[in-house]
């Protein structure tokens, strides 16, 4: 099947054609890029249909016809309209994405909020040797980047509950304070106390990391930043982590704890086969991936031996550099129920 995958970012529009078959890994091409225009609702489609122009073009030189476009994005989305209501940083206001790629290319469109996508892309193509026949797993997919967002997929839905606002354990009000009654106290930008995202997002891990480099607890971070300390951002302390710097170590496991206690909470809300691991922070190295296994682990204590044996079910995500534009595309190579 080919369809076009199309990820609106904060920034930019990813796009690309997914040439696609259940069981085995997606194949991405015709890629094409460029930034949005944030300013007005017809600015912002204007600078989507010109990345996806691109694609339809390179599509249509060769080969069957696009069966369907699946659109990812940041922010509160309507999908059964297929518009985006509203994304922080935007001054759009529901912007009809799937009306305005219909009208224009004549095909069917799917738009939904980019975490869930990215769930769906790993529920459906995540593990290449699923067999076509067999059950969508019920997973979970946790991103922690700019912000910490889950998506959730269970019997072939995508979970979103009343508002779309289901399972987004980085505001869990207070969760925070189970790893540090100091970050229990942290106001976060949702206007809730002690959310973990307020303090283990990446620019929060990266602030943790200047004000260590600052306070002498990880010189190494002094080191590696060459003294510019508002430099150290969360690849950098994962880079001096996996070199064995003690601090920075230190602050992974830190940070690790966080993502930890926020796991539980979607591995109790789900109870899934999977809990897909995304974002920024988590692609910068193994060293944060194993750091989660053993937070988790300590979790457990003697206690539930699915957390102690959480590497085999707590994973990276699998879908690589085109995870984005797969995911959008998995929505409509294998349409959500509901
Ligand atoms: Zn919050």
């Amino acid at each position: 099947m080919r369809v076009i995958g199309v990820d609106i970012g904060g920034t930019k529009v990813a796009a690309g054609l997914v040439e696609a078959t259940l069981g085995s890994r997606p194949i991405v091409t015709a890629r094409a890029r460029g930034p949005v225009d944030p300013t007005t609702n017809s600015g912002g489609i204007a600078s989507i249909l010109a990345v996806v122009d691109q694609v339809w073009r390179d599509a249509s030189k060769h080969g069957p016809s696009v069966a369907a476009i699946g659109v990812a994005c940041a922010g509160s989305v309507d999908h059964h309209d297929g518009v985006l209501r509203r994304a922080s940083n935007m001054s759009w206001t529901d912007l009809g994405i799937a009306e305005a790629l219909g009208d224009r290319y004549g095909v069917p469109v799917t738009v939904e909020n980019d975490v869930n996508a990215a769930a769906w892309g790993e529920a459906i193509f995540g593990d290449p040797d699923r067999e076509t026949s067999s059950a969508i797993p019920t997973l979970a997919y946790i991103t922690v980047g700019t912000g910490i967002g889950t998506g959730a997929v269970e019997g072939g839905r995508i979970i979103r509950g009343r508002a779309g606002g289901a399972g987004e354990f980085g505001h869990l009000p207070g969760l925070a304070g189970a790893v540090d009654p100091d970050a229990a106290l942290v106001v976060c930008s949702c206007g809730a106390r002690g959310c973990v995202e307020a303090v283990a997002s990446g620019p929060a891990f990266a602030a943790a990391g200047q004000t260590w480099a600052r306070d002498g607890r990880a010189p190494g971070l002094v080191e590696a930043s060459h003294g510019d300390l508002s430099g150290i951002d969360a690849a950098m302390i994962t880079r001096a982590a996996t070199s064995g710097d003690a601090g920075a170590l230190q602050l992974v496991a830190r940070e690790a704890r966080f993502i930890a206690q926020t796991i539980a909470v979607a591995w109790r809300a789900y109870s899934p086969d999977v809990i897909v691991l995304g974002g920024g922070v988590m692609s910068a190295g193994d060293v944060m991936l194993k750091a989660v296994h053993v937070g988790l682990s300590s979790l457990a204590v003697t206690g539930p031996a699915r957390l102690r044996e959480c590497s085999s079910w707590v994973l990276p995500a699998r879908l690589g550099n085109d995870a984005g534009v797969i995911g959008a595309g998995a929505l409509v190579v294998v349409r959500p129920a509901g």
